[in-house]
This record gives structure tokens, sequence and C-alpha cells, in this order.
């Protein structure tokens, strides 16, 4: 068996009573010690002091094992003061081209990615395997990207709210209707917009035909919700750029710092273009 995401199952998963129980045992606790990335070793440096012992594992149980296989390397996931040891990376070790390989997770299963690098190794397929490489790097950013994508919806929900309360504390003399107009308070919801995959998909669409002529004067046409109606879209956007004119608004929170960081981004990519 080629030592992919089945056969480590299998080897993990054996029943007792099996007539592999113990080989398969022994299998296991050789490979788990190698996993783990040791304080202060590099990727690098986990590579080649796992590289002949995991190959070493791989020629010793010929009748089990073929010579085809990978590693992936787990760091320590530190929470609540306890240490957890098994934090997978994004690298691995491939014994077929024998080399550590970066491969991002992208939140779903990274074993597929991890077993079709393995599969494209021994057909020797190098050309698709940097193809492949180059289409799973360019998804984990768009993964990432949507994640943040995500935190600015919220974000400026909250931005709304946060308005409406200061126009409350300070302005008593103005109408309920004129500073909820002024924060962009809406009582009308669309229920059907979630901050789904399908509508990032479509604003970042929307800024990209936005952008495609040189924009001067870029405005991130990406934080409008597209199937939000309820605030329009140049609402949302000068409610964004003017909240830091806006008295004592300025909610620099964790996300609020990662929203603007990611702005930033985009406007250098917009000025690149
Ligand atoms: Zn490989």
């Amino acid at each position: 068996m080629d030592l992919d995401s089945r056969t480590y199952f299998k080897l993990n998963h054996v029943s007792y009573g099996d007539e592999n129980f113990e080989k398969y045992g022994r299998i296991v606790d050789a490979i788990w010690p190698l996993t783990k990335r040791r304080d202060h070793e590099t990727p690098e440096m986990w590579c080649s002091r796992i590289r002949d012992p995991f190959r070493k594992i791989l020629e010793e149980n010929p009748r089990i094992l073929s010579k085809n296989g990978y590693i992936i390397m787990y760091g320590k996931l530190y929470e609540n003061d306890k240490v957890h040891n098994g934090y997978p990376t994004d690298y691995i070790y491939c014994s077929v081209c024998d080399s550590l390989v970066f491969i991002p997770g992208t939140g779903y299963n990274p074993r597929i990615y991890h077993d079709s690098h393995l599969k494209r190794c021994i057909s020797g397929n190098t050309i698709s395997n940097d193809h492949a490489r180059r289409k799973e790097i360019l998804q984990s950013i768009d993964r990432r990207e949507f994640q943040i994508w995500q935190y600015k919806q919220y974000i400026l929900k909250e931005e709304v709210k946060i308005n409406r309360l200061r126009l409350e504390l300070f302005s008593q003399s103005t109408s309920h209707s004129e500073k909820d107009k002024l924060a962009s308070v809406s009582y009308d919801h669309d229920a059907n917009f979630i901050a789904s995959y399908e509508n990032y998909a479509q604003s970042k669409a929307t800024v990209a035909k936005n952008t495609m002529p040189s924009a001067p004067n870029f405005e991130p046409a990406c934080i409008s919700p597209t199937r939000q109606r309820s605030a329009s879209a140049p609402e949302i956007r000068n409610l964004w750029n003017d909240r830091s004119n806006m008295p004592n608004i300025s909610s620099r929170t964790t996300l609020g710092d990662l929203a603007e960081a990611y702005f930033d981004s985009v406007r250098t990519n917009a000025g690149r273009k």
C-alpha cells in the first residue's frame, strides 16, 4: 500500500483481533513521533531529521507498505494553558520526490491535496504537479480572502450600530429618523443575505470590474454586499470611508485592523493594474 490518507486511516483504525493489529500498531508507533516538529526546528530541519527514519519504516514493511508515502509535519497548538501536539502544518515530506513539500491547507480536507501530490509524484507527472501547486495556492488565498470578506460584513453591521449609538449619545436635538438616516440604519433587512461564498464571489467580480480601468479614486466596492439592498452601496461606502472623520468613531478593533490591512492591499493591487 502507498502510504496515503487511506492507508493512514487503515493503520490507525485496525480492529483488535485483526491479523495485522500488532504490525499496524508498530508502524503507527514508529511514524507518530516523527510527525512532531521539535521546538525551534525549521521545516527543513524537521525534514532532514525524519527523512531517513521515515524511509526506513517504508522499506522495513514491504508486505504492508510500498516505498511511496508521505508524512505530515505537526506543530503544537496552545489552548487554555494546554499544549496539544497534533496540529497539522502546511508541510509534508514525500518519499517519492524525496522532498519537503509546502501544501497550503484550504480549511476543508487538506489530505486530499496531500494524496493527489503523492499520486502525481508516483505517476511522474511533474508538470501537472507544478500546475496543481499554483492552483492550490490560489485556492487557499481565495479561501482566506473570503474569510476576511465575511469578517468585513460583520464589521460593517456593527459600525452602523455604533454610529447610531454615538448619535444617540451626542445629539439630543436631532430627530430619531434623522439619526437613523445619518447612521444608515435600515428597518428593511434582506433575510436572504448571508455572507456566503456565492455573495463573496459576486462582490469580488464587481471589484474586478470596477477596478479594471485605471482607478485613482478607488472605492472599496467590495464591502457592499451585492444583495443587501437595505443600505445602498454608496451609503455603506461613505460610512466606511468617513468613519475616521466622525466624532469618536474609531472602532479600531482587531478585526477592524484586519479589514484596514485588507483594503490597503486591495488599493495597492488596484494601483498596480
Ligand atoms: Zn512528491
